[in-house]
Order: structure tokens, then sequence, then C-alpha cells
């Protein structure tokens, strides 16, 4: 409904893409995304068609006082908007590949699955993750842990230029040369500091990987836990590995092989050959996966390998970053949130290290590089309250506490508040992003996340 006194009202006549008002139609689609369980409530979406829009939207908002979100899918929502602006970029699309530079311009609306198959024309990959449904940018700000991760790093670490607005509704090319704090703020720094209209980012030469997964059972669960870390410990970085164990609900819409099963996926994606991948897991293979996928594949088609969901739900998650992890605590997070939970739960394991732990070109705010596995807990929640969820999540990661540094943002799922125990980094790099917040925003027109509000010191 427009009324004659919103601030709003007039913003239409000065965007070249669509505005949004409550009531409208269209408006509720408009702040919609994958996140389902809740949602944005803005006094208006800008549906922004370019960097022009962005630059509208931006000033009306700072004249205004209000706050600003940008949204490209909605997979990240966070804490979401009660009036202000919404920004979405899903219009501002699109992927040109340099192949000679081995680079892609990627506009601020674009998912990876469009980066993943314009780079494969020229046998290039980008440092996408496990969904192709997941935007690239918003991703790659969270710092970005995908399927070339131990062999190739961070995405965030990859970013040659960012195109962003600034608070000050001015555009700018963002680098490392030019703007060397605000560069670094915006890789993997848990802050919103800007709204990016586009990104350069470098590719990687990778065509083909040796990937896929293999699947075990509950009864699988006291030989595969302490093979699975001890292999690890030792697998070279060209082997990038996660755990997923999960029970499917037993319902009729689910293949009858997962139907009420407990089962844990083991991916893989090996920047190998085929007869050297094969080698590499054969102690893994030795422990008799009910199912085996993994083998030469183009990486055009890695979206297979974790066969992320893509309809749009409701999910809440935490997790913690770990500088270390044996069985015995591994088993203890499963006896809350494994084959026996009271609830779906779906533990995520990642094996972090090699490039990962190397620090970026011209550095990245990607926090604890040092960590060795990043720990997930995340269940379907299916209205606003997660609080048994949350309490369940909380019991789960509780045995791992003592070896938790920190948390990964692309990784918590949901409205969080902030746990001063697992900080997003060090406190000097605490003290830079505030620097660079104050500076860059001091009115903080764009929110930052409830968890990571007080991550920035000025300490
Ligand atoms: C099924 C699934 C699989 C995932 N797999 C991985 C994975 O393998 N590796 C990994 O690292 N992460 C993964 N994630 C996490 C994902 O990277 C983050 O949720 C990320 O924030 C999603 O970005 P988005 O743009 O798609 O989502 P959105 O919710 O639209 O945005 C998320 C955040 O990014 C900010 N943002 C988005 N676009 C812009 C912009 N143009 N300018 C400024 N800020 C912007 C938003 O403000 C918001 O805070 C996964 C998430 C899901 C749900």
């Amino acid at each position: 409904m427009t009324t004659p006194t919103s601030p709003h009202a007039a913003l239409a006549a000065h965007v070249a893409g669509r505005v949004h008002l409550p009531g409208d139609d269209g408006y509720d689609t408009a702040r919609s995304g994958f996140q389902a369980a809740f949602a944005h409530a803005p006094g208006a979406v800008v549906a922004a068609a370019g960097p022009g829009d962005v630059r509208t939207a931006v000033a009306h908002a700072a004249e205004h006082g209000l706050p600003v979100a940008v949204q490209a899918t909605g997979h990240g929502l966070a804490t979401p908007l009660d009036g202000g602006v919404l920004v979405t970029t899903g219009a501002m699309a699109g992927v040109a590949v340099d192949p000679a530079a081995r680079t892609a311009r990627v506009g601020a609306g674009t998912r990876w699955a469009d980066v993943v198959a314009a780079a494969a024309r020229y046998g290039l990959a980008p440092l996408s993750g496990s969904s192709p449904t997941v935007g690239a940018v918003g991703y790659t700000l969270g710092g970005g842990l995908g399927l070339l991760a131990r062999t190739h790093g961070y995405a965030a670490d990859h970013v040659r230029a960012l195109e962003v607005v600034t608070a000050d509704a001015r555009p700018r090319r963002v680098t490392a040369a030019d703007d060397p704090d605000l560069f670094w703020a915006l890789r993997g720094g848990p802050l919103r500091l800007a709204a990016v209209t586009a990104m350069e980012i470098g590719l990687v030469p990778v065509e083909r990987v040796y990937g896929g997964e293999l699947v075990f059972t509950e009864h699988h669960l006291d030989a595969l836990l302490p093979a699975y870390l001890e292999w690890a410990a030792t697998a070279p970085e060209e082997v990038t590995t996660s755990l997923g164990l999960l029970r499917y609900p037993d319902i009729p819409q689910l293949p009858e092989e997962v139907r009420g099963r407990y089962l844990v996926h083991l991916r893989v994606t090996a920047t190998t050959d085929a007869e050297q991948g094969a080698r590499l897991l054969a102690p893994l293979r030795a422990l008799g996966p009910v199912r085996d996928t993994v083998a030469d594949l183009a990486f055009a088609d890695s979206e297979r390998i974790y066969a992320d969901p893509a309809e749009p739900h409701g999910y809440d998650a935490d997790n913690s970053l770990l500088t270390t992890l044996d069985a015995g605590r591994l088993r203890a997070v499963l006896q809350e949130a494994g084959p026996s939970a009271p609830l779906m739960c779906v533990v995520g394991l990642r094996h972090l290290g090699g490039a990962l732990a190397r620090p970026a070109e011209h550095g990245a705010a990607v926090g604890h590089r040092g960590a060795a596995w990043l720990l997930q807990v995340l269940s379907p929640v299916e209205g606003p309250d997660p609080a048994a969820v949350r309490g369940l999540h909380g019991r789960a990661l509780a045995p791992v506490r003592d070896a938790a540094v920190g948390r990964a943002p692309n990784f918590l799922f949901g409205d969080h508040p902030a746990d001063t125990d697992r900080p997003w980094s060090t406190p000097g790099d605490a003290r830079r992003l505030a620097r660079v917040k104050a500076d860059r925003d001091p009115d903080d027109l764009f929110r930052s996340a409830a968890a990571w509000r007080g991550a920035a010191t000025g300490g």
C-alpha cells in the first residue's frame, strides 16, 4: 500500500528496475529468497537493474537515515531488515570470461552455475562451492570455502577487483592497489561495508577432477570416523573432502534407498588424475561404502558432488572452526546430533588446511586460517522460532568447545546472537575492521548480521 507520506513513494521514478512497497503485488516475491523460515521486511525493495539503481537506492536510504541490505538469492539471509531499503540484485546477473587473463567479471546477481559453465568453455574453473544456485558474490564476500578449497584456497583470495557503491552513494572500483583496507575488509570480513555491483575474480586451470561421493551407513560409523580423521591428517592438498551425516526423512517422496536411513556422505574433489585419485582413496574405499560415485568428472558437472537441495526451505545452523578433532569428540557430537537425534540434524565436517592455511597474496579478512576443521550442525526449521533447534545445536557443539577458535560466517544460518568465545578473527583484525567501518560507513547504513555486529572493536 503506497501512502502519500511514504518516504519511498517517489523512488520508482528514479529507478530503471522495479520498486516494490509493502502491500504491492510482487512485494512478497521480491523480498523472498532461498531461506524460507523468515524474510526481510523492508519499507521498499529496489530490484536493481544496474549499478545506477544501486546508487539511487543507497542515496535514498542515506538521505532518510534508513538501513540498507543487499540480497542476491537469500541463501545467506541472517538478520532481517525491519523497515529500510532492500536492494535485490537478481537482475544484475552476467559473466564475462577473459580466457587469456584467466579472469571473470561477475555481476552481483550471478549464481555459481553460470560462472562454472562460462569458465568451463575455456577449461577454467572458479572457486565455487557445493551448490550451483548460491550467489557468487555473497559467497565470496563470506570467504568462500569451495570444492577446490585445499588446492586453491578461499574464493576471497582470488578476487582481483570489486565494483561497489559505498555509503556515500559513490561508485568505486576497489583493488589491492587503490584501496587496500576496503579491499581487505570486504573479502571474508563479517561486516557489511558497501553494496557490490560486480566482481572480477581469478579462475584456475581445472577442467576435470576426480570427484563424487562415497556413501556409508550408520553401521560404518565406528570404523569410518577414526579412519577418515587419520586419513585426512596426511591427505595431500590436491584433495578436498568433507563428511555430511544425516538421517533422511521417512517420506514417500524420497527414493527407497535413502528413505528413513542414516547415511554418511564422504564428498571428494581431487585435482589429480583418476589413477592417482583412486590410490589416494583406497583406504577409505576399503571400508566398503554402499555407494561410490567418485570418478573422473568434468568440473562443469561438479554440482553432482554434493547434490545440495535446490528448493527454498527453512534452515538454521551453527558452526565451529576447530584447531583439532579426534574420533572421541566427533562421536560425542553425534551422541546429540547423530543417528538418535530427536530432530533432523545434518552434521557437516569440512577438512581445511592446505592452501586455505596460506595467507592471500594481498591479504584478505578471512578469519582463522590455521583451523584444521569446520564443523557445522544444520537443521530444517518450520517457523521463525528455532529455540529447540538452537538448544540441540548448542549441546552438539559443546564437546568440541575447547578446540573451537571461531565461527565461519558463510556456515552460520539464521539470525544468531554474537558469541564472544568464538570470535570472527584476531583482536588485531577486529581493530582494523573497526577502522574501516568507522571510515567508510560511519552511520552504519549497511547493516551487518547481529552475530557479527560486535566483531569489530576499536579498542
Ligand atoms: C545449500 C547451501 C550450500 C552452500 N554451500 C557453501 C559452500 O560450499 N561454501 C561456502 O563458503 N558457503 C556455502 N554456502 C553459504 C553461502 O555461501 C552463503 O550463505 C552466502 O552468503 C550466500 O550468498 P547469496 O548471495 O547466495 O545469499 P544472500 O542471502 O542473497 O546474501 C548473503 C549475504 O551476502 C551479502 N551480499 C550478497 N550480495 C551482495 C552484494 N552484491 N553486495 C554486498 N553484500 C552482498 C548479503 O547482504 C547477505 O548478508 C551455502 C549455503 C547454502 C544454503
